[in-house]
């Protein structure tokens, strides 16, 4: 059974660290429209959270940056009066200083995530939705702020009135992703964010169209009435809809066959109920498997 999974850099890594453990090759189709150049280097924090995810070194109390890394550069460059504005690792900015030259050399982000991915040990396919720069603003009462000021910088806390993913009009799907996707027994939008994760994703060219010709699954990231984590409650009420697994359902609903929702939760839609919280890597590992038995059981 080939899977095709659609994440961002939290609620999907942590299903994708136990789904590999058990079933190692899959692709996974990764947004892009949080990535941004920081002292000099492109951080693509959806992609590099897949990837330390999937080879097990993310650092899983943050669910970002590798685990047991030091701070120095970053510390280093606040003494000498730069002031970085990403909390930056030093293991981690090895990874974002390889990227940054494959790309200066001329590969495109797929290649550049490929030789990387490929040097974590990964065997799944770590695809970058697209080759070229998307840019995700959020619009607050103070103007409109690039996605990473608004969470780094602001904390997420101003209210969000509108979002925008700058240059998604200009972005192709890349051959890879559509290859990915022709041939995937089936295509699984992991927990991550709605908006600012899976968005980016199913609003390039023609993805809502292929996803329509797929058995799509979709695993909440919403658990009663709120997010685990992240700011997706906020974001979710600013695109006028309901923040509960219901609500999650209806916006992918075009595309939708199934979702998985929390024990307990109320949903319209064709669902399946169990405990969609991972709060270690059993419970990840315990997900990944109820994940795979449906898919056997829908699609054979
Ligand atoms: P981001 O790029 O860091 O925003 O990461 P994602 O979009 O991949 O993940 C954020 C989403 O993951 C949030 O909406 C969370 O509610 C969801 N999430 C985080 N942990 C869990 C979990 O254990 N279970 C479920 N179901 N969702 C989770």
């Amino acid at each position: 059974m080939i899977v095709s999974f659609l994440s961002g850099g939290t609620g999907t890594p942590k299903l994708l660290r136990g789904y590999s453990s058990i079933c190692p090759e899959f692709n996974v189709i990764v947004n892009v429209a949080e990535d941004v150049w920081v002292s000099g280097n492109k951080v693509c924090p959806d992609i590099d959270s897949v990837i330390y995810a999937i080879a097990d070194i993310i650092d899983d109390k943050k669910w970002w940056g590798i685990k047991n890394d030091s701070f120095v550069t970053h510390r280093r460059l606040k003494m000498l009066g730069f002031d970085e504005k990403m909390m930056i690792g030093d293991l981690d900015r090895a990874t974002h200083i390889i990227r940054s030259e494959l790309l200066r050399k001329g590969y495109s982000l797929t290649d550049a995530t490929r030789e990387i991915k490929n040097m974590f040990g990964v065997k799944a396919e770590v695809l970058p939705v697209c080759n070229e720069e998307i840019s995700t603003y959020i619009k607050t009462c103070d103007g409109w702020l690039h996605f990473q000021e608004f969470w780094v910088c602001s904390k997420g806390e101003p209210e969000v009135l509108d979002v925008e993913f700058r240059g998604i009009e200009k972005a192709k799907l890349t051959n890879d992703v559509k290859f990915a996707i022709k041939n995937s027994d089936a295509v699984v939008i992991g927990p991550s964010n709605p908006i600012t994760s899976i968005t980016p994703i199913i609003e390039i060219e023609n993805m809502r169209m292929l996803l329509k010709s797929k058995f799509v699954l979709a695993i909440s990231p919403i658990i009663g009435n709120k997010p685990v984590s992240g700011p997706a409650g906020k974001l979710m009420r600013a695109f006028g809809l309901e923040v509960s697994a219901n609500g999650v359902a209806n916006y992918y609903s075009d595309f939708l066959d199934l979702i998985i929702v929390h024990s307990g939760d109320t949903c319209e839609f064709e669902h399946i109920e169990t405990n969609i919280l991972m709060k270690c890597k059993e419970d990840e590992v315990r997900l990944a498997k109820f994940l795979i038995n449906t898919l056997r059981e829908y699609i054979g």
